[in-house]
């Protein structure tokens, strides 16, 4: 299942970022037995060598030049606002027996600050489950881990049951493909590795640990999942106790996990501002009219659909009666208000859209007519949407999406589809077909639908289907406003 784990993780390691932090593991030693002072000493070692870049001789021996250790004690007091003596007392050891996160607490490049991702709309999947939960709780537990960073930045995580999505979930004990083996209970609960491509994102638990939903017992999956989501993400660890990415477990109330610093940190990684000059603004002058805030909607509303989708430009539009959402590729925030704020000449709703990059042009349907919109102006008039060949009796249609890869524009309406040839500009023969024929897994109709990449997404009631186009089947199901942050 994982085959590709390891040469990708050896790629990363060798060759790519070394950035992607180098987790490791520390025995958490069985508490009582370790005080004599040679097993201390051999636990600090570990620990510094671990998480404090203490270099040790190659039989893993710790340099004993003295100063050097002692620095690193005190570096790791400091980090957890201990006494900085550089001895090692009881306070200092009780905290190196503390089951802990398997990244590093300094880094050791400095290069590697602010690693993030070039994309707001992230992929997750599940490989390899514990047996401590059921499958769906552990779904939803990771689901909702995302959801904490999601809420926080309105970056959007959107889950796949193949294996090549961007971050990676993994149960696995011991050495487990990458060089960063765990260590049986306690000591290292997980790690994850920072942005990047291959193993890049991807995070791995300990099942040696015995992962809970819940706070009595064992380590809630919840919590240490939303830590360590925050390394696949970017962040590094925290010094301050009350932030989600402190290094070790802490049981925190799961209502209030990130602290205001983490909210901060998450949105000063994935600012808007880091993506360069304000392409909607430049593109679309009319989202600078003023919008009256009585007219906002709540695009977190459990049961919000959505008309029509499309893409226009690097911006996703989202439309709903006369309301219109904005969302940049590149950006986290998102624009919204009435539609007509953004586009005066049209005052209906739209009930399917579909942009075709080569011409840099984006068509609005409402009923049975349509726009074209180029650039930032809508040409001429609406025309009827019978140019594209339809016979009399269709009068709207409920969605359309055109893939770029086929050259073809797809039309649904109600259980059925036509296919419009942008090249030859008529439409293929032996249409209608059902859409349940050529798009299984898509049984109800389309509300809305657009494509990015190889995926075309099918909007139906409140979910989302991510359609592989050249596998032909439903790789991921999301829920619509996912796709606005929530
Ligand atoms: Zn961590
Ligand atoms: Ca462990
Ligand atoms: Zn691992």
């Amino acid at each position: 299942m994982r085959v590709t784990l390891l040469p990708a993780c050896v790629l990363v390691l060798l060759v790519l970022d070394p950035g992607l932090t180098a987790p490791t593991l520390t025995p958490e030693e069985e508490s009582a037995r370790s005080l004599e002072p040679q097993s201390d000493l051999q636990l600090a070692t570990n620990y510094l060598h671990q998480f404090y870049n203490l270099q040790t001789d190659p039989l893993g021996r710790m340099r004993r030049s003295g100063l050097s250790f002692a620095s690193k004690v005190k570096d790791m007091q400091t980090f957890f606002g201990l006494n900085a003596t550089g001895a090692l007392d009881s306070d200092t050891l009780e905290v190196m027996r503390s089951p802990r996160c398997g990244v590093p607490d300094v880094e050791d490049y400095s290069h590697t600050q602010g690693t993030r991702w070039n994309k707001n709309v992230l992929t997750y999947s599940v490989g390899r489950y514990t047996r401590d939960l059921p499958r769906s709780a552990v779904d939803s537990l990771i689901q909702s881990a995302f959801n904490v960073w999601a809420r926080a930045s309105g970056l959007t995580f959107v889950r796949l049951r193949t294996n090549s999505a961007d971050i990676m979930v993994e149960f696995a004990t011991n050495a487990h493909g990458d060089f960063y083996p765990f260590d049986g209970p306690r000591g290292t609960l997980a790690h994850a590795f920072g942005p990047g491509l291959g193993a890049g994102g991807d995070t791995h638990f300990d099942d040696d640990e015995r992962w809970t939903a819940g706070e009595k017992t064992g380590f809630n999956l919840f919590v240490v999942a939303a830590h360590e989501f925050g390394h696949a993400l970017g962040l590094k660890h925290s010094r301050n106790p009350a932030s989600v990415m402190y290094p070790t477990y802490k049981m925190s109330r799961p209502s209030n996990l990130l602290s205001r610093e983490d909210v901060a940190n998450i949105n000063a990684l994935y600012s808007p501002l880091r993506a360069g000059t304000n392409y909607i603004l430049r593109n679309f002058p009319w989202l600078s009219r003023p919008l009256s805030s009585r007219l906002l909607q709540d695009r977190c509303a459990p049961d919000l659909t959505f008309d029509a989708v499309t893409t226009l430009g690097r911006a996703t539009f989202f439309f709903r009666d006369r309301y219109l959402w904005i969302k940049h590729n590149e950006q986290s925030d998102i624009k919204e208000g009435p539609i007509s704020n953004f586009m005066p000449k049209i005052k209906t709703s739209i009930d399917a859209a579909f942009w075709i990059p080569r011409r840099s042009a984006a068509y609005l349907i409402h009923e049975s007519s349509f726009w074209t919109v180029k650039g930032s102006v809508i040409k001429g008039k609406a025309r009827a949407l019978s140019f594209f060949g339809f016979p009399a009796w269709v009068r709207e249609v409920d969605a359309a999406v055109h893939v770029v890869k086929t050259g073809r524009t797809l039309f649904f309406m109600q259980n059925m589809y036509w296919s419009y040839n942008e090249n030859r500009k008529v439409m293929d023969f032996g249409y209608p077909k059902y859409i349940s024929e050529d798009f299984p897994g898509v049984n109800a109709t389309i509300n809305a639908a657009f494509s990015k990449e190889n995926f075309i997404y099918f909007f139906v009631g409140q979910q989302v289907y991510k359609f592989d186009y050249s596998l032909k089947h439903v790789v991921g199901v999301e829920t619509a406003n996912s796709w606005l942050g929530c």
